[in-house]
């Protein structure tokens, strides 16, 4: 029997065995498979790798009973993560669970319907990330790795040096050398060993390509990445469970390599298949920077390649030039009538403001992308006023300050009544 464990407690106080679901890493172009190792990609094809899994046993009824009574985080969705059999350690650094709120006023400032803002900023490193790098560091722990390391935009090095520091393994994070100060700091201070890297993403994870074939190391990005982007999944299974365990109309997200936006169709799919939720996949509409917009470019020429781009937006944690799973996210929009839509930097600066002045969010510029997109639609007609329409908010505000530096004044007066008086008007006598 399941017991439930009380709200707050960290994972696993019990000892939890998990599914034999997982099967194999299987070739998403020809099919061929492949164990459970860490394997870059197709060696016949050099197509991605996905983690394959046998469901056809098991029991919806049970299965909601086992996931409601399992811990609080993304682990109660453990039946649907790329692990072996046995029993796992607790997670100091358990994300998920994180808000999903109703976003009225939002909602109106639109003319929507009904809009629901999933606030992933709201986990252990304040972003989405912690989610694929809990799985991923899980992952390199279980194939016996000392050392993790990525190719980042940002937050996932946030996240890779922290889980690294919780769970006791050394790291290596590669970064393009121009991120924002904030997110640079909020790696270091893990005690990871920080390499800024003179060039862009692309040239970063190309780095990281060659490092992966020589050191004996896990990047949860590179070699690993096929258990890394389990993690999102979760995303998908939380959404669901918080709308009482069905589905919204439509999901609006944001696009960097095209792995969470992937994802969040792969999961809903999953549960569908199972009989977990009811309905059928949502409209899928990605957002992505206009000076980053490979995908949304794509999108609009009808093109299933995307052509790489040399990045230059305020987004820099969706600057990824050359998106591996472009094709992947251009088919899901496609086969839900979907869109990929881009914003310029100003409109996502707007949807930063918009974000913060109707609900009391404060996210990054991924955030700002994502609300922009979300206006755009809005404003095309393109979403029905009877939609249930999930946005996700994938990062903290406090860690691109640059973006709203200049966005309004503070009124700095001396600390006297007749100061204040000078600046906002006298007080009316009754
Ligand atoms: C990494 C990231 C994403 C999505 O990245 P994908 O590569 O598309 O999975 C979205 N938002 C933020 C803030 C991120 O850091
Ligand atoms: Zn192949």
């Amino acid at each position: 029997m399941w017991e439930e464990i009380p709200p707050g407690t960290s994972a696993h106080s019990q000892a939890e065995v998990f599914s034999l679901a997982v099967e194999s890493l299987n070739c998403k172009e020809c099919g061929a498979s492949y164990e459970l190792g860490a394997a870059f990609f197709c060696e016949s094809c050099f197509g991605p790798l996905e983690v394959r899994y046998d469901h056809s046993g098991l029991d919806a009824v049970e299965l909601k009973r086992k996931i409601q009574a399992g811990s609080r985080g993304i682990w109660r969705y453990a039946d649907f993560l790329p692990f072996a059999e046995g029993e796992r350690p607790g997670d100091p650094l358990e994300p998920g669970m994180t808000p999903l709120v109703k976003a009225d006023r939002l909602a109106e400032r639109l003319g929507l319907g009904e809009v629901w803002v999933k606030n992933d900023a709201a986990n252990p490193t304040h972003s989405f990330k912690d989610r694929v790098v809990a799985v991923a560091v899980a992952k390199a722990k279980e194939l016996g790795f000392e050392t993790v390391a990525c190719a980042s935009t940002g937050n996932l090095a946030n996240a890779v040096a922290a889980h690294a520091a919780a769970a006791g393994l050394d790291s290596y994070v590669f970064v393009p050398s121009d991120l924002e100060e904030q997110k640079l700091l909020a790696t270091g201070v893990y005690g990871t060993k920080l390499v800024g890297i003179r060039g862009n993403y692309d040239d970063v994870n190309r780095l990281c390509t060659e490092l992966a074939a020589e050191r004996p190391w896990a990047f949860v990005n590179v070699n690993l990445r096929a258990y890394y982007a389990e993690g999102s999944k979760t995303l998908a299974y939380e959404t669901i469970e918080q709308l009482g365990w069905t589905l919204p109309d439509r999901i609006v997200g944001p696009i960097a390599s095209g792995s969470m936006f992937t994802k969040l169709g792969r999961g809903i799919s999953e549960w569908l298949e199972i009989g977990l939720v009811e309905g059928e996949l949502p409209i899928f509409c990605g957002a992505q920077a206009e000076g980053c917009s490979p995908v949304a470019t794509a999108f609009a020429d009808g093109s299933d390649v995307c052509k790489p781009q040399k990045p230059d937006t305020i987004a820099k944690s969706l600057a990824i030039g050359d998106p591996a799973d472009g094709p992947y996210a251009l088919d899901l929009a496609r086969s839900t009538a979907g869109a990929i839509e881009s914003v310029d930097d100003d409109e996502i600066r707007a949807g930063i403001r918009l974000l913060a002045e109707t609900t009391g969010i404060f996210t990054e510029t991924a955030g700002g992308v994502t609300v922009g997109v979300l206006a755009k639609l809005a404003e095309q007609g393109a979403i029905d006023p009877g939609e249930r329409v999930v946005v996700y908010i994938t990062g903290e505000g406090l860690k691109t300050l640059d973006a709203v530096r200049d966005s309004f004044q503070m009124h700095e007066i001396d600390p006297t009544l007749e100061s204040f008086e000078r600046e906002f008007a006298p007080a009316q006598v009754a």
